[in-house]
């Protein structure tokens, strides 16, 4: 049962440093090591850096460099675009959101809400496949109250099912409408369209470790114009919107992780496409098993994601671990009592169904001996967990 090789389809959790990440990031620890803040040359060389790094990362979002923000993570960049947003408003706020969205997002937009009575928010209905329709968006920005501010907050992609948002529709209607549009855009790195005049948000968030970058370092999108009151205040670091000393070595790998995930990427991610399709025939030929999300190019090219009938994610995730199979649920399991997952409910899927779900997302160095060999396991550990139950 133990396998030689450990397989990791968890790449929607997080990626590897690509090598040559690491490399570009390895002279700005203990090299360049100025605050870019300084005004000597050491700083000097810091601060050129980040400014290179910014130029790269407006390049491949097709912006300008003062229209970006470096975070810490894509949670830090959902939050400093909702709670800016609202804060920038001075008045009440109407938030526009789904429970599919990442809790980034939706615990937010919740928390804000529940702080007084200056925000509501409307949950906005997605459908079977998890998206949320123009139309829906442009019937709940109508019920706007006079003098609220309307804030639509979608993602691009959603991490749990794949599924890709008509954002640039659905960037129309709220811009149409007044509304200020954020777009949560982690999953869709290095493997989407970023250019963001093509999308038409106002802010978006990304983060490096899902496209081969370091952890612990973000990116917020803000279009020239677009009012946010910054969280983090003291420093005068990206022009006194994100206050703190600048991290040189993440931010340099993050522009180089996003460059290099470009530069291959139609043919990177056709690769994606193929694993993946193979990968989703195979998985459907179980019994009881289940796509969940959009089929075919309605969902990110590296996302395969399931439900199965009589099963219970987290036996089945520790069934494929001890084979050396590394893979990942939507459902909050490790409390021992294992709640359905929000999307998958939030999507119409029964409790009993969404507490089943399986995500499987390759990656660069996932080759047809892992899926086959995932093809081989699968089967036999879905057997097994429907026996334990019955
Ligand atoms: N948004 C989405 C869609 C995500 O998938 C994630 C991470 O899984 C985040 C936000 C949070 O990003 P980070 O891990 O950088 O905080």
């Amino acid at each position: 049962m133990f396998p030689n090789k450990a397989i990791y389809l968890d790449h929607a959790a997080t990626t590897p440093t690509d090598p040559q990440v690491v490399e570009a990031m390895l002279p700005f620890f203990s090299e360049v090591y100025g605050n870019p803040s300084s005004s000597h040359s050491f700083g000097r060389k810091a601060g050129n850096a980040v400014e290179n790094a910014r130029g790269t990362l407006a390049k491949l979002l097709n912006c300008s460099r003062r229209e970006l923000i470096f975070t810490s993570c894509g949670t830090e960049s959902d939050n400093m675009a909702l709670r800016g947003a609202v804060m920038a408003a001075g008045g009440p706020c109407h938030i526009l959101t789904a429970h599919t969205e990442h809790h980034a997002v939706s615990v937010t937009a919740e928390q804000l809400e529940s702080l007084g009575n200056r925000v509501h928010v409307t949950w906005l209905p997605v459908d079977h496949e998890g998206r949320v329709t123009p139309d829906v968006l442009d019937a709940a920005l109508r019920e706007t109250r006079d003098g609220e501010r309307a804030i639509v907050s979608l993602m691009y992609a959603n991490n749990e099912v794949g599924t890709i948002q008509p954002v640039r529709e659905l960037a129309t209607v709220a811009r149409v409408r007044g509304a200020l549009f954020h777009c949560d855009s982690v999953q869709a790195a290095g493997q989407l369209s970023l250019d963001v005049q093509a999308l038409g948000v106002d802010t978006l968030a990304l983060s490096a470790h899902k496209f081969y970058g370091p952890k612990g370092v973000g990116l917020l999108y803000v279009r020239d114009g677009v009012q946010l009151v910054p969280a983090q205040t003291g420093g005068s670091q990206e022009a006194s919107r994100r206050a703190g000393t600048h991290n040189v070595p993440l931010i340099v790998g993050m522009a180089r992780a996003l460059e290099l995930a470009y530069a291959d990427h139609e043919a990177r991610v056709a690769e994606y496409r193929r694993l993946r399709d193979t990968l989703i025939e195979g998985v459907l030929r179980i019994p009881g098993a289940h796509l969940t999300g959009a089929p075919g190019d309605g969902r990110l090219p590296n996302h395969a994601s399931f439900v199965f009938e009589g099963i219970e994610s987290n036996m089945l995730l520790m069934h494929l671990d001890m084979a050396g199979i590394a893979g990942s649920s939507g459902s909050a399991c490790n409390t021992g009592n294992p709640k359905p997952s929000e999307v998958l409910s939030a999507m119409g899927y029964p409790d009993d169904l969404a507490l089943g779900s399986l995500r499987l997302t390759v990656g660069k160095q996932t080759s047809e001996d892992d899926i086959r060999r995932v093809l081989d396991v699968l089967p036999e550990a879905v057997a097994k967990v429907r026996e334990v139950r019955a």
